[in-house]
């Protein structure tokens, strides 16, 4: 059974778009290469680490420096959709540890990896914790459930 601790404050955002953004429109005369983006990086994928260099423009992304395809495709989405897998612990009651580790089901966007930290630090275990179960489904709606590493036993702590 888990709880969530509310937030200190809440942080409202306010909404940005095109039609509402009063410099939307500026950069409409900028030159072609005005949005090239290039980055180096190396490949995560597997250990032989190349080098890429991803070059994003406004007409798509070029990926060099890759021995495969993979390579390739890790290097358009770290510039394009860049995905993390989280992996962290989450406080316990009741247990004989203070702490569970966890991981998630799968990767999240990078975008929302501070804020599925904070609701992973907010939130509190109870004891007994089995393998695997399952501490937060679907953390913040990216589809992804966040998951016991290993099992912790009741008893001693509160
Ligand atoms: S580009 Fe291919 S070969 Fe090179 S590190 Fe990445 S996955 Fe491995």
């Amino acid at each position: 059974m888990t709880k969530e601790v509310p937030a200190p404050s809440e942080v409202s955002l306010r909404e940005t778009s095109a039609e509402t953004c009063p410099k939307a429109g500026r950069f409409q005369n900028a030159p072609p290469d005005f949005f090239r983006v290039q980055k180096e990086l190396v490949c995560i994928i597997c250990p032989n680490s190349c080098r890429l260099t991803v070059t994003h423009t406004q007409d798509g992304t070029q990926v060099t420096g890759a021995s495969c395809k993979r390579g390739i495709q890790h290097g358009i989405d770290e510039v394009t959709n860049p995905m993390r897998m989280i992996t962290s612990t989450v406080a316990v009651t009741g247990g004989i540890l203070p702490r569970l580790p966890v991981i998630g089901s799968g990767e999240v966007p990078k975008a929302k990896l501070a804020e599925c930290l904070a609701k992973i630090y907010r939130t509190k275990a109870a004891a007994p914790v089995m393998y695997g179960e399952v501490i937060i489904s679907n953390i913040c709606g990216t589809g992804v459930d966040i998951i016991a590493s290993r099992p912790i036993a009741a008893g001693g702590r509160t």
